[in-house]
Formats: C-alpha cells, sequence, structure tokens
C-alpha cells in the first residue's frame, strides 16, 4: 500500500472547517487592509531562489526541492511565497501602477526539512505582501494584519516578537563584530553554526542548540549598530505598535532564516512554546526587488503556516463551525420510485438545496440509516402511495416526525 511521502499529509474531510475557517478570514482580513489575491505557480526557475534567500541559507543548501525538466530546465519547487510575488509584480509592470501593491495568497510552500510535529515537507501558507512603501506606517500595518488575523481566527495568549537588523549600510559593521565574537566562541558552537560563521553569521543568533543560544543572548545586538535612519524608522514602528494597543517583546535574537530581509523582522508565536512554534513572521525586504533587476524599491511582508494554525486552533479548543451537511436524504422505494428520485435531487440541486440520494434497492429502515449516518436534517421517502399523490413523506431526522409533502412544495420547504 502506498503511503503519502513522509512529511507530507493529507487534509481529510473532517479537518475541511479548520481550512475553511481560515481562508474566509484571511480573505477578510485582506479585504479590510486592501490586499488582492495573486496566485503563482507550484515551481519557478531554481535561480530566483538562490539570488533572493540566499545562497548560504538552509533553504537553499538544504532544503530545496530542485529539479530539471525534460528541456533541461533547472526548475524548483517553491520554498517560499514572497520572491515569486515579487517576479510576479515585475513582470507584469505592477512597478508602475500606484504604489504601494498590496498582494496577498495560499500557496503550498516545500522543504526537505526533518519532519516533526508542525513541521512538514509540503506545508501551506498565508501570506500579504506590500510592495513599493518605505514608511513605518506600512511596517505598523503589516503587523496589525498579522496580528488581527491571528485574534480574528480565535487564537488566545499569542505574542510579538520584534527586532531591527538594520539596512545595507549599518548591518556590515553588526556582522563585523558579531564574527568576530563568534569566533572566539567557535569551539563551542554545534557544526551548523561553524558553517554558518562563513557563510550566514546573522543565522548564528537563532540556533535552537543549547551552547549556542547561550552564546547567541550574549552576542552584540543589531540594534546597537543601526544607522541613524534605520534607528529612527525602528522607534517609529515602536511607537506605531504602542499606539495600535500591539503588545510586542523586542528580541535581539530574531533574524529570520532568509538573507534578504532588512530592518524591520517580526515573528507571532502562540502561548505554548516549542523549538518549531512560530505561527507567522515576516519582515521588510527592501533590496529584493533591485536584487530582482526591478528598480529600488522597498517593500514588506508577513506570511503563516497553516498547519500550524489547525494545531494551535485545536490546542486551544477554538469553536470553528462545521461545515452543513447535505439537508435532505432522498429514500425510494421500488424502480419507478428510483426514477421520480433521481429527477426531485437534480431539481432540487438546481434550486441550491443538497441533496443525496439512495441508490434503492435497500429496505426503507437500512435507507433511513443511512440517512442518519450522513447527518442530513431530512429524509424524503418515496413509495407507492407518494408517487400516486405525487407527494413525498417528510421525515425529520432528529425528532422523527413525518408529513406528506406535495412535490412541488419541497424546495420552499427546504429552502
Ligand atoms: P517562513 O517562510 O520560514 O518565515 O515561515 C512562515 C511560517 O510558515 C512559519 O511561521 C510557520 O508557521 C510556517 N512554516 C514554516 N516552515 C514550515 C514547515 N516546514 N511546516 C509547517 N509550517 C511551516
Amino acid at each position: 500500500m502506498y503511503k503519502s511521502p513522509r512529511g507530507t499529509a493529507d487534509i481529510l474531510p473532517e479537518d475541511q472547517h479548520y481550512w475553511r475557517h481560515i481562508e474566509t478570514r484571511a480573505m477578510e482580513i485582506g479585504r479590510l487592509y486592501g490586499y488582492q489575491r495573486v496566485d503563482t505557480p507550484v515551481f519557478e526557475e531554481a535561480g530566483l531562489f538562490t539570488r533572493s534567500i540566499g545562497e548560504g541559507t538552509d533553504i537553499v543548501t538544504k532544503e530545496m526541492y530542485v529539479f530539471k525538466d525534460q528541456s533541461g530546465n533547472n526548475l524548483a519547487l517553491r520554498p517560499e511565497g514572497t520572491a515569486p510575488v515579487c517576479r510576479a509584480y515585475l513582470e507584469h509592470g505592477m512597478a508602475n501602477i500606484t504604489q504601494p501593491v498590496k498582494l496577498y495568497y495560499f500557496a503550498a510552500i516545500f522543504r526537505y526539512e526533518r519532519p516533526q510535529a508542525g513541521r512538514y515537507r509540503q506545508h501551506y501558507q498565508f501570506g500579504c505582501e506590500a510592495i513599493g512603501e518605505a514608511a513605518p506606517t506600512l511596517d505598523a500595518e503589516v503587523i496589525d494584519m498579522a496580528w488581527r488575523f491571528f485574534i480574528l481566527l480565535g487564537l488566545k495568549g499569542i505574542t510579538l516578537q520584534l527586532n531591527s537588523i538594520g539596512c545595507k549600510s549599518c548591518r556590515p559593521k553588526h556582522l563585523e563584530v558579531l564574527r568576530r565574537y563568534y569566533t572566539a566562541e567557535v569551539s563551542g558552537l554545534c557544526a551548523d553554526c561553524k558553517t554558518r560563521l562563513e557563510k550566514n553569521t546573522l543565522r548564528l543568533l537563532d540556533c535552537k542548540k543549547p551552547f549556542c543560544q547561550d552564546a547567541a543572548e550574549k552576542a552584540p545586538k543589531s540594534s546597537d549598530y543601526l544607522c541613524q535612519e534605520c534607528g529612527d524608522h525602528f522607534e517609529s514602528v515602536k511607537k506605531y505598535l504602542d499606539i495600535l494597543n500591539i503588545p510586542f517583546q523586542v528580541n535581539h535574537r530574531l533574524v529570520r532564516g532568509l538573507d534578504y530581509y532588512t530592518r524591520t523582522v517580526f515573528e507571532v508565536h502562540p502561548p505554548e512554546e516549542a523549538a518549531q512554534s512560530a505561527l507567522g513572521g515576516g519582515g521588510r525586504y527592501d533590496n529584493l526587488i533591485e536584487q530582482l533587476g526591478g528598480k529600488p524599491t522597498p517593500a514588506i511582508g508577513f506570511a503563516t503556516g497553516m498547519e500550524r494554525i489547525v494545531l494551535n486552533l485545536k490546542r486551544q479548543e477554538v469553536f470553528v463551525p462545521e461545515i452543513p451537511s447535505p439537508k435532505l436524504f432522498i429514500a425510494c422505494l421500488g424502480d419507478e420510485a428510483k426514477l421520480i428520485a433521481m429527477r426531485l435531487a437534480s431539481d432540487l440541486r438546481q434550486q441550491h438545496i443538497s441533496v443525496l440520494m439512495s441508490s434503492g434497492g435497500k429496505s426503507l429502515k437500512a435507507q433511513l440509516r443511512q440517512a442518519n449516518d450522513f447527518a442530513v436534517d431530512y429524509a424524503a421517502i418515496i413509495g407507492e402511495d407518494e408517487i400516486k399523490n405525487h407527494a413525498v413523506t417528510l421525515r425529520h431526522m432528529a425528532t422523527g416526525e413525518q408529513q406528506t409533502i406535495p412535490v412541488d412544495k419541497l424546495a420552499q420547504l427546504l429552502g
């Protein structure tokens, strides 16, 4: 028997109401903040990601699903949602329309990671990107949007972590002191961090290994090395969050896993912490559009993993409405009744009433048992008498009450 590939999961019917709940709330948040939906392909040229996410990042070096197609094109399954949206922004001339351009997406994301609770090799993200505006009011708005989204979903006890990792002009100084600091600590670092010291120094700060965590706690802070503009920007973001009544903690170790981030970075965490627990995160990426061949264009975005939201909704026992089961089950006795039932089912569906139909051949008792299992509100029974009278016997499943209803009155009664 085949199984779904390691690190992937089927989303079964009994869980679908969580997913629809998240999508509905996400679209509502998108509408409230003036975002439009965009859908990009599941795969892109691999270069789009190596160039934007960064050659030295875990995603590019270890986690990307890269393959060649029949023509030898070097492609990758999307390992994150921002670069494709920026590619679409540039490709479709969105740089020439009024800025900022605000886009949201739902996307399957692929990363070859070590699977564990809340961490998959294929997961889904809801994300949003606001491109073409540098003002810190936009940072605060995007953080507000993320925050309100989780609250709208019904999640409790979430926390927000915030940091600024500076820009092209001030980050090199921070990296230099960081490298010097870590070089002195190198003997105790884990193997991954030893490599990071050369290739991706900032990521040393968010290693989860005990020694490295300890070292990161004492490491030079990016916020102490910000240039005037980045410092002012960070102060403004914090001030606006205060005005918006959004509590936050500055976390000097928060750097995010992708190279393209600049200035503001943030993450939202659920109350029950685990190593892989971030519900969502994002930040500014003021150089990315230019890196991808556009004009210098500031931007900021946010993404959240839908599986982790489902996990937390369940953990917190948040009430999520079930998807309603069909309204009516048609039970029929005999061949003629079956033909009438078929036509009736089709008529009712055309009037937007959801109907299940028995394939006949079973006893009435067996058919009503089926109706019960399908959790319908009503069963309509069609037998010889009903055919004669152009009627059905309508049974209310919860009470067992039955009444005879003319066939042409049924839609009105159920609608
Ligand atoms: P990132 O693109 O790494 O910033 O991730 C954004 C969000 O996606 C995270 O906060 C998680 O909620 C979710 N996420 C990231 N990686 C995974 C994964 N491997 N499995 C499930 N969810 C993930």
